[in-house]
């Protein structure tokens, strides 16, 4: 079993919503959902919108792999009615966005899938909801725990 985090966000329809339906499959299809963060409204970031984010973070223990999760969150994604993904840093309004933020200890990068997840530290909406569930987690890479890297975010 492997202790993972998730970041979840939505910026289109009935965002709490969103959110909320997004967890109960999350623990229907991945696994025993061992902390929620507060939900954050923020401004969109990387592209235009008039629809602020609301940003969540959990901590999630879950006995799928990686692929077994990248392709579990993409699944609920589309049940909850999201057409567009994201290619090349086109971003768009979503109903739910999940990322695999964390997985264990795991450093992972394939086409197909990079964890940890290559943006975290440097997005605020990312490390704040994070950091509120996982201070003194470390980040694998940076050698660094969430709190340390969250209070280095230059956004
Ligand atoms: P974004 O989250 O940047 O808005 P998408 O959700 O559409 O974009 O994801 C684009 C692609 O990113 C997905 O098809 C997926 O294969 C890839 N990806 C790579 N690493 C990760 C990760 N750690 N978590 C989620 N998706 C990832
Ligand atoms: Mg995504």
């Amino acid at each position: 079993m492997t202790r993972v985090y998730l970041g979840l966000g939505s910026n289109l329809g009935n965002k709490r919503k969103n959110l909320e339906d997004a967890l109960s499959f999350i623990k229907e299809r991945i696994g025993t959902v061992v902390s929620l963060s507060s939900f954050y409204e923020t401004a969109p970031w990387g592209f235009e919108s008039q629809n602020s984010f609301l940003n969540a973070a959990i901590g999630v223990d879950t006995f799928l792999s990686p692929v077994e999760l990248l392709h579990a969150t993409q699944e609920i994604e589309r049940l909850l009615g999201r057409r567009h993904k994201s290619v090349r840093k086109v971003y768009h309004d979503r109903p739910i966005d999940i990322d695999i933020l964390l997985f264990g200890n795991k450093v992972l990068h394939t086409e197909e899938l990079t964890i940890p997840h290559p943006e975290m530290a440097g997005r605020r909406f990312v490390m704040e909801p994070l950091a509120e569930i996982a201070p003194d987690v470390m980040h694998p890479v940076y050698g660094k725990t969430i709190r340390e890297l969250l209070s280095s975010v230059e956004n």
